[in-house]
């Protein structure tokens, strides 16, 4: 059976222990591949590689690091095909949604960073004729990145980008549900010359691996996107060592429908923040709430396109809903279908798994699904599910709308439908959200703030931020006279 490797010191290289996790394939629930049961000994070497590369990529001028960069980007296009098979193949997402959003989303993080380096400035301060000051932006060093399993690749180098061309070299671990093409990079990066022990890969599980480089002593700063525990977890340790973190979290958003949208728009798209990678992106909306005058038409619209979604072989052109990510996590997604219907609320579509014929037939499938009759305050409408679900609730007014839409201990992203200008605005003003998205969903310029607030996070990634994240600022005051 394929055996995946960690990489590190520029080379691909077996697991201190010897000993391999199995990798299932949602599609069949089969195993297909070994990960590297990496440890705290592996963590060790990859940092030792990365201290002793961080000197010269530090001072190596950005011009030729954005080179680096830009093959990298370049090569990951190249591979397209085969990056986006892997992709699907580890996480039961359709390979047509990895090839036109995951992978080619993962080359443009290696351009935009490789590009934005080249334009990064820090300030100066000028006290008249007194004296001087000019901020230096430096390298932290050696960055912890840690990464989910739900858009793999994509979120895994939209930390290692930024962290590369700032100067920092880098100790990174991919879910080990998902790691796949993380292994292809580490091929790739090997491909582009990318000098040893500036980028090292050690796969593994969480509390090995993850914990290791969270709790290691030399390493400064820590770049993690997954589950709000997770993250509370990581605080507990990097906060008190004073680590710099940047945490990206879970999420339960709002996606609010007034009567007066473009209801056509409205309704395709809705279709696609609901369901598109089963659910399972963190950007998902998945509280709809819909004004009054307007829900019975889209309760009926909107289940009869959800009965219409074909679930089926992620490697068909034709599917629109793969497989869920894992068993454990299919499991999870049911309960909370039976834990809605004990809270009150019906189920208007889907609710149950699926069990497709032959080949597949041991996959992990859940019809998507949509409930409605649930008070805003339950558990269902107030904890991630992160799964092909969604409850739909009407409102009356804007405050009411407001008021559930702002309910959950979570603020990542939210979406707002409507064509009055005014009111678009003063959502957007009042809604305790990281990304506000009016008339549209996961439209992004990676050049804006990304991240949440509340028990979404803390910190931002994207454009200069990230690069901001990845230096430390340094001021040097000089006296004139
Ligand atoms: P997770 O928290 O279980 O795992 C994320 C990563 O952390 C994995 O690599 C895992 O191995 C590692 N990890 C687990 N325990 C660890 C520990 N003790 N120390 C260090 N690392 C550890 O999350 P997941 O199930 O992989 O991903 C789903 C979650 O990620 C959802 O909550 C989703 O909302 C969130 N997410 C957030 C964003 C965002 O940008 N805010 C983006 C994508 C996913």
């Amino acid at each position: 059976m394929y055996k995946l490797q960690n990489y590190i010191n520029g080379k691909l290289v077996d697991p201190v222990s010897k000993s391999y996790l199995d990798n299932y394939n949602p599609a069949n629930g089969k195993v297909y591949s070994l990960i590297p049961d990496s440890d705290e000994k592996d963590v060790e070497l990859a940092y030792q590689a990365a201290k002793t590369a961080f000197p010269l990529w530090s001072i190596t001028p950005k011009e030729k690091r954005s080179q680096y960069l830009l093959k990298i980007a370049a090569l990951i296009e190249k591979n397209l095909d085969k990056l986006s098979l892997a992709e699907s193949t580890d996480n039961g997402k359709p390979v047509k949604l990895a090839k036109t959003v995951d992978i080619p989303r993962a080359a443009a993080n290696f351009h935009f960073y490789g590009t934005g380096i080249l334009h990064y400035s820090a300030n100066s301060h000028s006290m008249e004729d007194t004296a001087i000051n000019y901020t230096l932006r430096q390298p932290v060093g050696v960055a912890g990145c840690i990464s989910p399993w739900n858009l793999p690749l994509y979120l895994f180098t939209w930390k290692i980008a930024p962290a590369l061309a700032a100067g920092c070299t880098v100790v990174a671990k991919p879910s080990e549900v998902t790691p796949m093409t993380a292994h292809l990079l580490s091929e790739i990066c090997i491909e582009a010359g990318l000098p040893a022990g500036v980028l090292n890969i050690v796969h593994g599980l969480g509390g090995k691996v993850g914990n290791a480089i969270v709790s290691h002593k030399h390493i400064p700063l820590i770049s993690f996107t997954g589950g709000t525990k997770t993250g509370e977890h990581i605080a507990s340790i990097a906060a008190p060592m004073f680590k710099k973190l940047s945490l990206e979290l879970g999420g339960k958003n709002p996606n609010v429908i007034f009567a007066d949208c473009d209801y056509e728009k409205m309704l395709s798209t809705t279709m696609l923040s609901s369901f598109a990678n089963q659910g399972q992106i963190c950007l998902c909306g998945s509280r709809i709430y819909v004004e009054k005058s307007i829900y019975e038409k889209f309760k009926k619209d909107f289940v009869a396109k959800t009965k219409a979604l074909v679930v089926g072989d992620p490697l068909r052109d034709d599917t629109k809903i793969g497989a869920v990510v894992s068993k454990p996590h299919q499991e999870k997604i049911l309960s909370y279908v039976e834990l809605a219907k004990k809270e009150g609320g019906t189920v208007l579509c889907g609710g149950h798994a699926i069990k497709l014929e032959g080949e597949l037939s041991e996959g992990y499938y859940i019809a998507p699904t949509v409930i409605e009759g649930l008070a805003h305050t339950c558990r269902t409408n107030q904890e991630e599910i992160f799964g092909p679900v969604v409850t739909i609730t009407p409102f009356d007014t804007e405050e009411q709308a407001l008021e559930m839409a702002n309910s959950t201990r979570y603020g990542l992203t939210s979406i707002v439908w409507t064509e009055n200008l005014t009111r678009a605005h003063r959502f957007a003003n009042n809604i305790h959200a990281g990304i506000v998205w009016i008339n549209c969903w996961l439209l992004r310029d990676l050049r804006t703030p990304f991240g949440g607030v509340k028990d979404s996070g803390v910190g931002r990634e994207g454009g200069f931020e990230a690069l901001d994240f990845f230096t430390e600022p340094k001021n040097v005051c000089i006296k004139l006279k």
